[in-house]
């Protein structure tokens, strides 16, 4: 091996060891995974979520877009350069299926997957503007949630029925850990999430049962880029506290395939999601008071 990248693998695992350990799940737990899109629970969380199964834990994803607002996958996978509400609509049915598929691979059960169907791009917005009067997509054009085989078909684009949604599946579910992104992540659909998240979390008391992720931090975050499954998932920012969660080679090849179950991603952001496989993810647990 060169030295200088044996000086950087050291590197790499001395900054993931700084990290605490993220307790391992328990049998019985309930955990709720808040996915701001179709594979952001499995790039955050897949050797979590496969571990908590075997383990014996409840396992429950919402994913609070589909994924429908991604133009260039859309050009990709329709092989036009002018998508239209049709192509968008169809796009975000196929990431439905592909989250289906990743979270089966995990382990998680059909009835415990939640598609709420919110606009991909737009969820900012409901958090102020359209709190109360709906948002149209400018993507898919629908003002109201237009998947049959979602939560709540019809439920309008607005931050208030988006919240009374999560509620719902909060009280439901009754989560003993949350798993939802960081404020400091630069997504801002993930920046929605967080806050929606933490808001419905403090109205029902479980402030103190959250936990946090990143997926988007700088250029080249996870570094370096690619599939590098020896290498430790290093951490996005230095402002948390951190809890390394360690991946067994059994998980990380779960987590692969979870990955590779999103077939319309991989087709533009392949390095980006393969660089998630890593043998530790990354979690934040100070109380949801970030
Ligand atoms: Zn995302």
């Amino acid at each position: 091996m060169k030295p200088l990248l044996a000086a950087v693998l050291l590197f790499l695992a001395s900054a993931a060891a700084a990290a605490g350990r993220m307790p391992p799940p328990r049998a019985g737990e309930r955990v709720l995974i808040l996915a701001p899109h179709p594979d952001d629970e499995t790039l955050c969380c897949a050797g979590y979520i496969s571990e908590s199964v075997r383990a014996g834990a409840m396992v429950s994803i919402v994913w609070l877009t589909s994924g429908d607002g991604y133009k260039r996958d859309a050009i990709e996978v329709f092989d036009t350069l002018f998508p239209g509400p049709a192509e968008f609509r169809k796009l975000g049915a196929m990431r439905m299926d592909e989250a289906r598929a990743a979270a089966a691979t995990l382990g998680v059960a059909p009835r415990d997957v939640y598609f709420l169907g919110y606009p991909d791009g737009g969820l900012l917005r409901l958090f102020d503007e359209n709190y109360l009067r709906p948002l149209r997509s400018a993507t898919t054009a629908w003002d109201a949630v237009g998947y049959g085989a979602a939560y709540r078909p019809g439920a309008p684009y607005t931050g208030l029925a988006l919240k009374k949604l999560l509620s719902r599946i909060f009280r439901q579910v009754r989560p003993d850990l949350i798993l939802l992104p960081l404020l400091s992540d630069e997504h801002p659909d993930h920046l929605a999430t967080s806050l929606f998240g933490k808001d419905v979390a403090a109205g029902l008391g479980l402030s103190g049962r959250v936990c946090g992720w990143v997926v988007h931090s700088g250029y080249d975050w996870p570094s370096p880029q690619g599939f590098y499954p020896d290498y430790p998932l290093t951490a996005p920012g230095a402002n948390y506290h951190w809890l390394s969660f360690r991946l067994s080679k059994k998980d990380e090849a779960l987590k692969k395939a979870a990955v590779s179950a999103y077939k319309t991603q991989m087709l533009t952001m392949r390095r980006f999601l393969l660089s998630f496989v890593r043998e530790n993810e990354l979690f934040s647990c100070d109380g949801g008071v970030w």
